[in-house]
């Protein structure tokens, strides 16, 4: 079990002193070698219960930005967090991509806890505070840009242009919370009496720690009359 897996060339990763001047690629490879023996040290069994399933009790729902892995920055293992992650950590209620990873975190894996986590510095959210055309990305970049139109009396207000940024990041996560209970994925589980927790967070990159924006919900009771549906009425026939 506790075996140290060797690279191709027959060495082992610790060992190679050329690691500066292998390609990315190969370094991932390298690397993935490194973190499985690593692993195997620390706890011999960690594979073999990976491999039985997995019983998360938390969806995280980020940017797909480099710097914010769901795992390192809540010091969780693989197994503890279902992820998502798109750009600006956006939660549009016709993504059938969001939408289905909702549904089955919610409904199958049973999660307690919904995590939106934007972060400081957004490049999606700095991009749709402009007018410059991206490509395709413009069509995702709208749903920013609608957020932003939301809060404009207050985000004009803003002179630097940072904060500007940072200021509609925490908006921009706010409004997703409230996307996801708007959903009927999230307002059955309530009307089912089921225990679960939609949250907004920010992570600073600047120091790594997490702000929470205490929006948490967990009823639909805030959402106003057309958003808060009723439960599904089952008709029964004879
Ligand atoms: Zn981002």
């Amino acid at each position: 079990m506790n075996q140290i897996i060797k690279s191709q060339d027959n060495t082992t990763v610790e060992n190679q002193h050329h690691q500066y001047e292998q390609d990315s690629y190969q370094s991932l490879i390298d690397g993935n070698i490194n973190w499985v023996n690593n692993r195997v040290k620390e706890d011999p069994e960690f594979f073999t219960r990976l491999a039985k399933g997995q019983s998360p009790e938390v969806l995280w729902i980020g940017c797909s930005d480099s710097r914010v892995p769901a795992n390192e920055v809540t010091g969780t293992q693989p197994g503890e967090i279902f992820v998502h992650r798109n750009i600006a950590n956006m939660c549009v209620h016709t993504d059938m991509n969001m939408l289905s990873v909702l549904d089955y975190a919610v409904n199958v894996l049973k999660v307690k806890h919904v995590i939106v986590a934007g972060h400081y510095g957004c490049g999606g959210v700095a991009a749709a505070l402009t007018n410059k055309q991206f490509g395709l990305i413009d069509n995702w970049l709208r749903n920013i840009k609608d957020v932003y139109r939301l809060h404009s009396h207050e985000l004009d207000r803003i002179t630097d242009e940072k904060a500007k940024v940072n200021r509609l990041v925490e908006l921009n996560v706010t409004e997703q919370v409230y996307n996801l209970c708007k959903t009927t994925i999230v307002q059955n589980a309530w009307n089912d009496g089921r225990e679960l927790s939609v949250h907004g967070w920010i992570i600073d990159l600047s120091s790594g720690l997490v702000k929470d924006l205490k929006v948490s919900s967990n009823a639909a009771h805030h959402l106003g009359y057309v958003y808060q549906v009723e439960e599904l009425q089952v008709v029964e026939t004879h």
